[in-house]
């Protein structure tokens, strides 16, 4: 019936000025509506006389936290119209809690979940479901982004190695130096803008796929070397995997000199060592004697204290201790996932909620303490078994918020706004 009508859609100034309204300083119309919401200011404009005025922000301070890929996996099934009902019932209803609670929790301004390379590359590995994977994740991390974990690592093996030169007052890497995006303490705008439209790229999934497969047989093999070690314990293993790291980050270096290899996990290698002989050659060594430091670092004690090498290494050692024990389930692809994603972001989250492996592996007892506490990390860490737990620490975020805080949310979103958007699949 209406097939040859045009529809003309007529953008007004007007449109982009959002409630809640206020009386008009201006014209003393209720018109005086939010238009922009920035950094440390926000902006009214009238939708009568267009004229505006900016307001000051106060400063705020975001707790981060981290959600696995699992979680947001199961918060995108439940809220998604697309997964018939049966597979909604399977699903449990904790996860609408959970989601509920994340998103006012964000929309309060008092959290972010900022989201990460590994959220990309194991939304982008189910091609169907990337879209809503990464519609799912944006939500909650309002565009701030982890930097890739081989990007974290070298950043700390940089600073490690300036303290091994004896460089002193070296400051020490936050959560500010680790992510990208907009400043995380910002005021979020109500407009979300997805960046990255054009992100799906086929040759990526080729590249994780192949990599999976490559780490998958490692593993395999050292898992079953793992069941016959009898004889060792934890530290041995502990040991062995942080004195091997700095040998394997030069050993790769020297291969990628050789091969010329052009893969980006490779060259973030590269970038990193040539970067110490940068370092090395404005103190006036040549690049022989640089390279000779170098080899000494990389063999050094001062290496092992880096945050992602204890971190991976003492997870690793978990493992291999009940691989000996008699453990049969084996060493996945998932588990290396996890395990690089905890050693790089944990030392710059408040908590992370993981799955029910990792968590496990966390809270073994290791030296009298838990093995969390042993590698240096103070995150709390949840899984899908503590949810209660989860829940009530996100419920305290809330309680703990000031009511001048919560005044000015509702004064610059409205009354309205920390409802969750659990409609989100429906537009
Ligand atoms: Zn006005």
């Amino acid at each position: 019936m209406a097939k040859n009508k045009v529809h003309e859609i007529i953008i007004t100034p007007q449109m982009f000025i959002s409630p809640p309204f206020k009386k008009c300083p201006y014209c003393k119309e209720k018109e005086f509506g939010v238009v922009h919401i920035g950094d440390r200011t926000y902006t009214r404009r009238c939708r009568r006389c267009l004229q505006s005025s900016s307001y000051k922000l106060p400063p705020i301070k975001k707790r981060v936290l981290y959600l696995d890929q699992m979680a947001i996996s199961e918060m995108m099934k439940l809220l998604n119209p697309k997964f018939n009902e049966t597979r909604k019932s399977k699903v449990k209803s904790i996860w609408k809690d959970l989601f509920g609670k994340l998103d006012r929790l964000v929309k309060l301004q008092l959290i972010i979940c900022p989201d990460s390379t590994s959220h990309y590359y194991e939304s982008l590995i189910v091609p169907e479901y990337y879209q809503v994977l990464k519609r799912m994740y944006e939500q909650l991390s309002n565009g701030i982004s982890f930097h890739d974990a081989e990007v974290i690592k070298s950043f700390q093996i940089s600073l490690n190695f300036r303290e091994w030169m004896g460089e002193k007052n070296l400051k020490d890497i936050d959560i500010y130096n680790v992510t990208s995006g907009h400043d995380i303490d910002s005021w979020q705008d109500r407009l979300r803008i997805s960046v990255g439209v054009n992100d799906f790229d086929e040759s990526i999934i080729t590249n994780i796929k192949e990599e999976r497969e490559i780490v998958g047989e490692k593993m395999k093999k050292v898992f079953e070397r793992w069941q016959t070690e009898k004889s060792k314990n934890f530290t041995d293993w502990y040991e062995e995997e942080r004195s091997a790291f700095g040998k394997m980050v030069f050993r790769s270096y020297l291969e990628n000199i050789i091969s010329d290899n052009p893969f980006s996990m490779m060259s973030q290698t590269n970038t990193l060592v040539v970067d110490l002989i940068n370092r090395l050659s404005d103190k006036g060594l040549s690049n022989e004697e640089a390279l000779q430091k170098i080899i000494l670092y990389f063999g050094s004690n001062q290496i092992k204290e880096v945050p992602y090498i204890k971190i991976s290494a003492g997870l690793f050692a978990s493992i291999a201790r009940k691989a000996a024990n008699g453990q049969k389930k084996p060493l996945t692809i998932g588990d290396v996932n996890d395990i690089k994603a905890i050693s790089s972001l944990a030392p710059y989250c408040e908590a992370m909620f993981i799955d029910n492996k990792m968590y496990s592996l966390l809270t073994e007892r290791v030296d009298g303490k838990q093995l969390r506490e042993f590698v240096g990390l103070n995150t709390k860490f949840y899984c899908q078994n503590t949810m209660d737990d989860f829940l009530d620490f996100l419920q305290k975020i809330e309680e703990s918020a000031s009511k001048s805080h919560l005044a000015k949310v509702k004064e610059v979103y409205g009354d309205t706004w920390g409802e969750p958007f659990v409609e989100m699949y429906e537009y």
